[in-house]
C-alpha cells in the first residue's frame, strides 16, 4: 500500500501560513505524517490506503491544542461550583486532592480526561498535575499527544507530603519522559508565584532549562493574587517572575489577567507564551485577559480550558465561542477576535505556545497527522457559507466525527477506539458516589 490512510470529499481547513481552505479536499497519510494535502481530482476514487475515510462533505481540519488542563480534576468536576478562587481551592479542592488523588485514582481521572478531549476533537494537550507520571501513563494508553508537567508547590501535595522533595520529584519525572515516547513531551508546571518561593521556581526553571522543558505556571489569575505579590515583594507578578530570571521563550503565562502595559511589554520582550483560559476565568470570576493587547504586541496566545473543575469540561469548541466574544463585549467592538484569529489560537499558535509547531496545529505536508472531522450535516451547522464560522461559533465538540492522531485513528464515527470508555466511566462513578458519601 502506497499510503496507510486517505481522506477525502470535506473542505480542509488547513490553518496554515495562508489560511488556505481547500473545498473538495483530499489528504494522504503515510507513517504517521501527512504527505499530500490537495483538492481532489476529478473523477477520483480512492485506493492504495490501508484505511480510506470519506468525510462526506464535512470540515476536516487539525485536531485542537488544549494549552492547560489538569486532567485527574474530571474526578472532581461540578463538586464545588459559584466559589471565590481562594475558598475553593482552601475549602475543597485542596483537601479532596490530599485525600483522593492517589496514583490510581489520577490516572482514572486521566483517562476520562483524554477521552473526552480526543472525543470532542482535541489531539494535543498541555497538562501540569501532581502524580503526573500516572497521567502521562493515561495519556500514552490513550494515543493523545500532549506536554506533561509534574506540579511543584511549597506546601504538601499528592504524592509529595514533604514539599522539600518537589524538585527532586520533578526532575526523576522529568528524566523518566524525556525520550519515552514520541507523542509525549515532558515539563515542569510550578503551581503559582504565590505557592512557590523564590528558590524554587528558580530551581525548577533550572531543570527545565537544562532539559529544554516548557516551564508552565499560572500567573496573575486574580486581583487576590496580584495584591499578595505587590504586597510581598513591591512588584507585579509579571515583573517578580521577570526579576527571578524565570521569563524566556520556553515560558507559558497561564491566565495572565491582572496585567499592566509594561507587563505585556515585558512578557513580550521575552517571548513568553500565554495560555488563555476565558471560561476558567468567568466561572471564579478572576477577570478578563487583555488577549487583543498581547495579540498587537506579538505576544503568542493559545487556548486552554483549565480542569474539569473550574470549566467544567475539556470542550476547546465551546471555548473558542467564548474567547470570540468575550473580548468583543469587554471592549465593545465586535471587530476584535475574528474567528480566525481565535481558531488560530485553538490550533497552530496553541501548538507554538507550547513549543510543538513543528509537529502539529496545521494540515502541512510532512506534520505530523493530528486531524479531525466534523460532521456537518446537522441542523445547527447549515447552511455552511464559512467553514470557520462554523467551527468557531456553531460546533461542539460532539459534532466531532472522527479523530486521527500521529495518523492512527483514535476515534471513528463518534467512539473512541482506543480506551474501554465503558469501563472507564463505571469506575469513575463508582469513585464519584464514594467521594459523595464523604462529602
Ligand atoms: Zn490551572
Amino acid at each position: 500500500m502506497k499510503y496507510d490512510t486517505i481522506i477525502h470529499n470535506g473542505i480542509i481547513v488547513t490553518v496554515n501560513r495562508d489560511f488556505d481552505v481547500i473545498n473538495d479536499g483530499l489528504i494522504c497519510i503515510k507513517d504517521g505524517k501527512i504527505e499530500i494535502v490537495s483538492s481532489r481530482p476529478a473523477n477520483y476514487i480512492p485506493s492504495g490506503a490501508k484505511d480510506i475515510i470519506d468525510a462526506k462533505g464535512g470540515i476536516i481540519m487539525p485536531g485542537l491544542v488544549n494549552t492547560h488542563t489538569h486532567l485527574p480534576m474530571t474526578l472532581l468536576r461540578g463538586i464545588a461550583d459559584d466559589l471565590p478562587l481562594f475558598d475553593w481551592l482552601n475549602r475543597y479542592i485542596f483537601p479532596l486532592e490530599a485525600k483522593y488523588m492517589n496514583p490510581d485514582n489520577v490516572k482514572l481521572g486521566s483517562l476520562l480526561g483524554c477521552a473526552e478531549m480526543l472525543l470532542s476533537g482535541t489531539t494535543t494537550c498541555c497538562d501540569g498535575y501532581f502524580h503526573e507520571d500516572a497521567v502521562a501513563q493515561a495519556a500514552l494508553e490513550s494515543g493523545i499527544r500532549g506536554v506533561f508537567g509534574q506540579g511543584v508547590i511549597d506546601f504538601p501535595a499528592p504524592g509529595i507530603p514533604d514539599p522539600a522533595d518537589n524538585i527532586k520529584t520533578a526532575s526523576r519525572f522529568a528524566e523518566k519522559w524525556q525520550n519515552a515516547s514520541s507523542l509525549i513531551r515532558p515539563s515542569v508546571f510550578c503551581h503559582s508565584p504565590y505557592t512557590c518561593s523564590e528558590e524554587t521556581l528558580e530551581k525548577a526553571k533550572q531543570i527545565a532549562c537544562a532539559n529544554n522543558l516548557l516551564f508552565q505556571i499560572h500567573t496573575s489569575e486574580t486581583k487576590n493574587e496580584f495584591d499578595m505579590i505587590m504586597s510581598k515583594h513591591g512588584v507585579s507578578p509579571v515583573k517578580y517572575l521577570e526579576r527571578t530570571g524565570l521569563l524566556d521563550e520556553r515560558t507559558l503565562l497561564v491566565h495572565s489577567v491582572w496585567v499592566d502595559e509594561e507587563d505585556i511589554r515585558i512578557i513580550s520582550g521575552h517571548g513568553s507564551k500565554i495560555s488563555h483560559n476565558p471560561q476558567s476565568n468567568m466561572k471564579l470570576a478572576s477577570g478578563i485577559a487583555p488577549v487583543p493587547e498581547f495579540l498587537k504586541n506579538e505576544i503568542t496566545v493559545g487556548l486552554g480550558t483549565d480542569g474539569c473543575a473550574s470549566n467544567n469540561d475539556p470542550d476547546l469548541f465551546k471555548e473558542m465561542d467564548v474567547a470570540a466574544k468575550i473580548h468583543k463585549v469587554n471592549l465593545l467592538d465586535p471587530t476584535v477576535m475574528d474567528a480566525k484569529t481565535v481558531l488560530q489560537m485553538a490550533t497552530i499558535k496553541g501548538a507554538k505556545a507550547i513549543g510543538l509547531e513543528g509537529e502539529t496545529g496545521s494540515i502541512e505536508k510532512g506534520k505530523q497527522a493530528d486531524i479531525i472531522i466534523i460532521d456537518t450535516d446537522s441542523p445547527h451547522l447549515i447552511p455552511m457559507y464559512n467553514p470557520v464560522s462554523h467551527i468557531v461559533y456553531s460546533a461542539t465538540g460532539s459534532d466531532v466525527r472522527d479523530v486521527l492522531v500521529s495518523g492512527k485513528i483514535t476515534v471513528r464515527d463518534k467512539k473512541i477506539l482506543s480506551l474501554d470508555i465503558d469501563d472507564i466511566m463505571d469506575k469513575v462513578n463508582l469513585l464519584g458516589a464514594g467521594i459523595k458519601r464523604d462529602l
